[in-house]
């Protein structure tokens, strides 16, 4: 009876890793149904980036308030769950407060995990006030209905238990250690929590135990819980800003990269001893190449990650110069899109032993609409604008390619100045032997 506790910590740790485990295969399974890239090139920028713009949260302090609440969350997120290294062993050797031999180091970090908790929940009480009572803008925009609103706010609430449960544990066991109960450890210092220690003044032992137990218990649940609703969640990003910066452009600002297939049509052009009779480059098994995307296993492993690194915060979206002036774009749509096709292929290839069985959907038409990708002006202002280094351009390029190359499903007036370009060799309408005209007039 006496290790009961510890078995069932024990196979609630292995059921919360094991889960996670497999939503994570999931997640690298579909990442790689994208096309792969080679990236070899400016290795130590790219780390750079990693460090400044996912660990050192550059970008989010652009706009202070959110960005300087955001670090908060975030610092006392990652912090406090060192804790959980503790809470963990104990759960398993059934020891209380195993890191108490650290002595003043001990009070020091339990006393600061305090401290970032009480930040982490004025920020999380300013977020939820942002969303629900100030309702900014790029929090209410179309997208944000459903499903995206509930999980911003679900997460809210799910920092604000997991937070509130670490003090209420502290504060009821401060009071057992100031009543000298064996087994709980005089250890660590308690800032915050002592002001909820006073509502326990006059407790019995057996009350506070229960509370100390509880909060512990559900404490780590939580944390196992949280670990694995990541994946349905936007706050995957916890992770995988990661990679994603990493990963990230590091061309020049605006630059476009040319179309694989195209180029090396170009280059067989040009070569004088290429065989103008030999079939067209294409995959493995003989089809040609497909010009864009118009679905995700077109698209390339970086963008698939980037749509798994959205953190639906809008920023892109309410610098877009197309929504601003209402057009039908979101550059953040763009990226939950793309998520959520993937996932819909994802669960197909789940469904079909691993097989993806035609469903007649694909990304474009069914989730991104023609009118939304010609709306985009290639400003590259998202792109500049996403605190984790997402390209929503890059997506919205590959699909205009799509549809002006595979479907010549421009719209009439790049028609025709790409027919211009092609016979005039200008986008103007006008014969190249008449360019001098406008001298004589
Ligand atoms: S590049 Fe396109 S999607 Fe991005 S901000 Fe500019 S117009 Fe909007
Ligand atoms: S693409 Fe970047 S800026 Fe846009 S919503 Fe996603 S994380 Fe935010």
């Amino acid at each position: 009876m006496g290790y009961l506790p510890n078995i069932i910590f024990l196979l609630f740790l292995v059921a919360g890793i094991g889960y996670f485990a497999r939503n994570i295969k999931r997640l690298s399974r579909n990442i790689r149904l994208g096309k792969k890239v080679e990236v070899n090139d400016h290795i130590s920028q790219r780390w750079k980036n990693m460090a400044r713009i996912a660990l050192g949260q550059r970008k989010m302090v652009v706009r202070p308030v959110a960005g300087i609440l955001h670090i908060f969350v975030y610092l006392g997120f990652i912090i406090i769950n060192i804790e959980v290294l503790e809470i963990i062993i104990d759960g398993v050797l059934g020891t209380h407060r195993i890191f108490a031999p650290l002595g003043s180091f001990y009070d020091f970090l339990i006393a600061s995990f305090e401290i970032l908790a009480l930040l982490v929940i004025v920020g999380i009480v300013v977020f939820w006030i942002r969303r629900n009572i100030l309702r900014l803008q790029r929090f209410i925009k179309p997208e944000m209905k459903g499903w995206p609103k509930l999980d911003a706010n679900l997460i809210l609430y799910f920092e604000l238990v997991l937070m509130s449960l670490f003090l209420i544990m502290n504060a009821a066991d401060a009071q057992l250690q100031h009543l000298g109960v064996p087994h709980y450890t005089k250890a660590g210092s308690f800032p915050v929590s002592q002001f909820i220690g006073h509502f326990f003044e006059g407790f019995s032992i057996g009350t506070l135990m229960t509370i100390e137990r509880t909060a512990w218990w559900l404490h780590i649940v939580g944390i196992l819980f949280f670990l694995n609703y990541l994946y349905y969640s936007k706050h995957l990003h916890i992770l995988l800003a990661f990679p994603n910066t990493f990963y990230g452009k590091v061309n020049p600002k605006g630059q476009l990269d040319n179309l694989e297939a195209v180029t090396k049509e170009v280059k067989l052009m040009m070569d004088p001893s290429a065989d103008p009779y030999a079939a067209p480059a294409g995959g493995d098994d003989g089809t040609p190449e497909k010009f864009g995307a118009s679905d995700v296993m077109d698209l390339n492993r970086i963008q698939l990650l980037n749509a798994y690194t959205c953190t639906e915060c809008g920023r892109c979206t309410s610098e877009c110069p197309a929504n601003i002036t209402g057009k039908k774009l979101s550059p953040r749509k763009i990226m939950m899109d793309t998520r959520d096709r993937l996932e819909e292929v994802g669960k197909n290839i789940e469904k079909n032993k691993g097989q993806f069985v035609e469903d007649g959907k694909q990304l474009l038409g069914d989730y991104i609409t023609a009118e939304e990708l010609w709306a985009c002006t290639s400003c590259n202002a998202c792109v500049e604008a996403c605190p984790v280094s997402i390209d929503p351009l890059s997506i919205i390029m590959d699909m205009r390619r799509y549809l002006v190359m595979e479907q010549s499903a421009a719209p009439v007036e790049l028609n025709n100045m790409m027919g211009n370009i092609e016979n005039n060799g200008a986008p103007w309408p006008f014969n190249q032997l008449d360019r001098k005209n406008w001298a004589d007039e």
